[in-house]
């Protein structure tokens, strides 16, 4: 009873400085903020925290994209964990089942050994008819046990092949999800590190030249300020649709943060690279964006794009670093353009930062 008041007393602690952090900081008291701020307030997910505080030390409060982005990050993987872990209590479920079964199997088998040998001893000293067709009958009888015991295994053992493909699938598909931005369905930012650092492995194996796309949409916070968060949301589906549709291949493209995308371009020069760039550039430009309740004509996005090939001893830090600054050059000089890593306007900046 104690136990519970503490709990008790301990979970409406919690409530009430998650509440009173929404409050405070004039957020919307939506499930996803109160559960942001419930785990905060528990101190159960320190990355979570560490976040939430290095944002406020740097901005003093949490937009809605940030609150997405903790959600998303801190606690849609601790539900994935969640679900694995399930999985895995469900697979030791299903081994202990069949353990027990199978150690009853094999009693009834050394039963089975047992009754053969001892029949076959009163087989030796039988002498009349009848005493010869009890024996046998008695044998019949348990070998028909032991065949029924035997295909109920086999059969119990067919079912658990079945549960454990099931649950393979399970597990693929959580591997996916987890390796996948649930608002543009592109690959998330652990996708994409992992892919990164696979191309360059192989860029090296083959000899074959790697480049990488670092995009930004420009000016995407007065987008939101103006039109709202939830239309800012439909246009970064939409930009991760004409990057889907920009690429082929083994060609990999994911959302990297808020609004900045990155494609992996494996076997491709620099040349070809920015063509790549400069076509997703213009296609994102080309597109009028309407708003779908009210048919409003909210005009169009333009994104920037910073394009790096891999130089020998080149690691994955290195090549989104020069794709970047790539980027960053862009946005300096005047927005909707596309910028490498032998421009002038890159030079520019190096020069700068090196000065
Ligand atoms: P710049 O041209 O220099 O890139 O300017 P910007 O306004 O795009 O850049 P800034 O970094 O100042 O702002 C990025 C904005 O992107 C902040 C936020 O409003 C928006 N944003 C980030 N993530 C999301 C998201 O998931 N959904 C929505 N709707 N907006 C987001
Ligand atoms: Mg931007
Ligand atoms: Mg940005």
């Amino acid at each position: 009873m104690a136990a519970l008041q503490d709990d008790h007393d301990r979970t409406m602690a919690y409530a009430e400085v998650a509440l009173s952090q929404i409050k405070t900081l004039r957020q919307g008291a939506v499930p996803r903020n109160y559960e942001i701020w419930y785990v905060y307030a528990t101190g159960h997910n320190p990355e979570l925290n560490k976040a939430i505080n290095d944002t406020l030390a740097e901005r003093g409060n949490l937009t809605d994209a940030d609150l997405d982005q903790l959600h998303d990050t801190y606690l849609t993987q601790g539900r994935t964990t969640d679900r694995i872990d399930r999985i895995g209590a469900r697979v030791a479920n299903e081994i202990d089942d069949i353990m027990a079964l199978l150690a009853e199997t094999l009693g009834n088998t050394a039963s089975f050994g047992d009754d053969l040998r001892g029949e076959s001893q009163k087989l030796s000293l039988a002498t009349d008819h009848d005493q010869i067709k009890a024996i046998v009958e008695r044998l019949v009888v348990t070998t028909r046990e032991m065949q029924q015991a035997n295909s109920a295994l086999e059969e119990r053992l067919s079912t658990s092949k079945q549960e454990i493909a099931n649950l393979q699938v399970s597990l693929d598909a959580i591997r996916a999800e987890s390796l996948t931005d649930p608002l543009t369905g592109l690959g998330n930012r652990k996708h994409f590190d992992r892919t990164v650092q696979e191309a360059i492995r192989n860029a090296g194996a083959s000899q074959q030249p790697l480049s990488l796309l670092m995009m930004d949409i420009d000016h995407f916070k007065s987008f939101n300020d103006t039109y709202g968060h939830l239309t800012g949301d439909q246009v970064l589906r939409l930009v991760g649709m004409t990057l889907k549709q920009s690429i082929k291949g083994q060609d990999f493209t994911a959302r990297y943060g808020g609004e900045e995308f990155a494609v992996v371009l494996p076997n491709t020069p620099m040349r070809q690279a920015i063509i790549v760039a400069d076509n997703i550039r213009r296609l994102v430009m080309s597109k009028e964006l309407k708003k779908k309740s009210t048919g409003e004509i909210l005009g169009r996005v333009t994104l920037s794009a910073g394009v790096s090939t891999l130089k020998p001893n080149d690691d994955a830090e290195a090549l989104i670093e020069r794709a970047d600054a790539c980027l960053y050059a862009a946005k300096r000089n005047g927005r909707n353009r596309v910028i490498c890593e032998t421009d002038p306007e890159f030079a520019g900046i190096t020069q700068a930062a090196v000065a």
